[in-house]
């Protein structure tokens, strides 16, 4: 058993814990972040709308609705600095019919409230103007213009390997099993290999920031998974409406909307059903039928035999408040709770880790700057976004971009080397896709797996039947079925 000791335990590396990691990264402390999951981005991170909202929604004076508006204003800046792609779309809530106009009013005053800059209701002229394949029969609309796109698990990688880079250690793989307290102060971590010793402890642990609190002995707020099923169209889609699209919100969501994605697809999700289960991401024929549904009532000519894979995504509810759990817990005040942060939290990501700094401040954690600390990384080189020009540079310099591994997204070997040499360990399928868009496209990873999965054995050192798609036991390959012809004059041998 591995002892360590540090001054601030992150537990969970979704994309609240690795923006509370980088944060603290540019102070004088040792900082570890600790994630159950071989790779980081594996939670509620990895499956979501990805939208940065404007933040009209959330009621105001709650957590929501103050760390929204911050949260996207900075958006730009840290994409800028991280390499992560992030597009200032805009969105707009649509009425479809006459009777939701004062929806949109209740909706622009709460913006207002909300302190959200530039919103404005627009008619049906300039709405159609604006998005040509909406339904006909939209009467107006809420315009928001600092909405925008964000690609949600490239943020959360982005600010590991930024933290990691300014100090942070990352220890993946590593389940908390347990936290020890001492006159009413938690002292240490502990997972399955390792015991580490640290003055104060953020829970950021998604959808099980509830158990990990009940660790401490706070049983205040419990967090029920809410289902969200989605729908991905293929690229050539993508045209199809410039911004997110969302319907009047109902009570417990913003409603099912049709979006475009940062890297170009067609979205349509999503629903919303509550459950106990904290694993189920299966999605439903029910469910999928209901997104259809309130999709093709905001946009009639959906390509619908186009889409090219579905998902669903599990939102970490806090009951009862229905907002993000911040701060100490009560009675154990180094103790940080940064828990049920369902949407907006993407979006109150940035404003959500300077929150917790200032509650670890309050704690009485003294943070003094590094004078070393640097905000860029630098993200994958990639090839398919470059022009003819480049991409011949690219070559010339490293002729592993001249082989296009995966054809859907044209992702070549050096990309994929690349994702495999950072400064957190990707060491799984799905953490390439993540990383480098392998298998996102039409064929949904049909033809590219197999030389992803020789690429991987290759840099890692592993044989092709250790390489799993998400870790434990999703092994991809069981064995050999033929060998090489030396292979088989050495069985004849023996
Ligand atoms: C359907 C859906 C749509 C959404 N759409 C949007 C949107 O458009 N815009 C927006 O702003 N927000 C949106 N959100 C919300 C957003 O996705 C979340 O707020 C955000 O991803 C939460 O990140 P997190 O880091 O808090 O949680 P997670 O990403 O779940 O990370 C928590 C991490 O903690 C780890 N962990 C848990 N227990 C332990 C343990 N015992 N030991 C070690 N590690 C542990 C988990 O493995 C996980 O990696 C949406 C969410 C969903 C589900």
């Amino acid at each position: 058993m591995e002892k360590l000791k540090g001054d601030v335990v992150v537990i969970g590396a979704g994309v609240t814990g690795t923006a509370v990691a980088r944060e603290l990264a540019r102070y004088q402390v040792k900082v570890f972040l600790v994630e159950k999951y071989p790779d980081v981005a594996c939670g509620c991170t990895k499956a979501n709308t990805a939208i940065v909202h404007a933040g009209y929604d959330a009621t105001p004076g709650t957590w929501k609705a103050k760390l929204n508006v911050r949260g996207a204003a900075v958006y730009p800046q840290i994409c800028r600095e991280l390499e992560v792609k992030f597009k200032p779309t805009g969105s707009l809530v649509v009425a479809l019919a006459e009777d939701q106009v004062p929806h949109l009013y209740e909706l622009l005053n709460r913006g207002y409230v909300n302190g959200v800059p530039d919103l404005k209701i627009i008619g049906r002229e300039q709405l159609l103007a604006q998005e040509p394949y909406l339904n006909p029969k939209a009467v107006a609309a809420l315009w928001a213009p600092t909405a925008g796109l964000v690609d949600p698990w490239g943020l959360a990688i982005a600010q590991a390997e930024n933290a990691a880079e300014n100090g942070v250690e990352v220890l993946l793989g590593a389940l908390v099993e347990g936290l020890e307290l001492k006159d009413g102060l938690v002292t240490a971590v502990r997972t399955p290999d390792a015991v580490i010793q640290t003055r104060y402890v953020v829970n950021a642990a998604g959808r099980y920031s509830d158990e990990i609190a009940r660790m401490v002995g706070q049983d205040d707020f419990r967090i029920v998974p809410r289902k969200g099923e989605y729908y991905v169209f293929d690229k050539r889609f993508g045209y199809m409406a410039a911004c997110p699209l969302f319907p009047v919100p109902t009570a417990i969501s913003k409603g099912i909307l049709v979006s475009p994605s940062v890297d170009g697809n067609l979205l349509i999700g999503p629903n919303a059903q509550d459950q106990e289960e904290k694993e189920d991401l299966d999605t439903t024929s029910v469910g999928l039928a209901e997104v259809l549904d309130e999709a093709l009532d905001m946009m009639p000519d959906l390509p619908v035999r186009d889409a090219i894979t579905n998902f669903a995504g599990l939102r970490a509810v806090a009951r009862p408040s229905n907002d993000f759990v911040l701060g100490p817990a009560p009675g154990v005040p180094n103790f940080i709770n940064a828990a049920g942060i369902q949407s907006p939290g993407l979006t109150s990501t940035p404003a959500l880790a300077e929150m917790v700094r200032d509650f670890l401040q309050l704690a009485g954690l003294e943070l003094k700057g590094k004078s070393k600390f640097n905000p860029y990384r630098q993200g994958i080189v990639t090839f398919c976004d470059k022009s003819r020009e480049q991409q011949a540079e690219l070559i010339e310099h490293n002729p592993r971009y001249g082989r296009i591994v995966c054809r859907c997204e044209t992702v070549t070997e050096a990309e994929i080397v690349q994702a495999l040499n950072r400064p957190v360990p990707c060491t799984t399928v799905d953490g390439v896709k993540r990383r480098t868009h392998a298998g996102m496209g039409r064929c949904q990873a049909g033809f590219c797996t197999p030389r992803v999965v020789e690429i991987m054995a290759r840099e890692l050192g592993l044989t092709w039947d250790e390489i799993t798609k998400k870790g434990g036991a999703s092994r991809l390959l069981l064995g050999q079925t033929k060998c090489s012809a030396a292979e088989k004059g050495a069985e004849k041998d023996a």
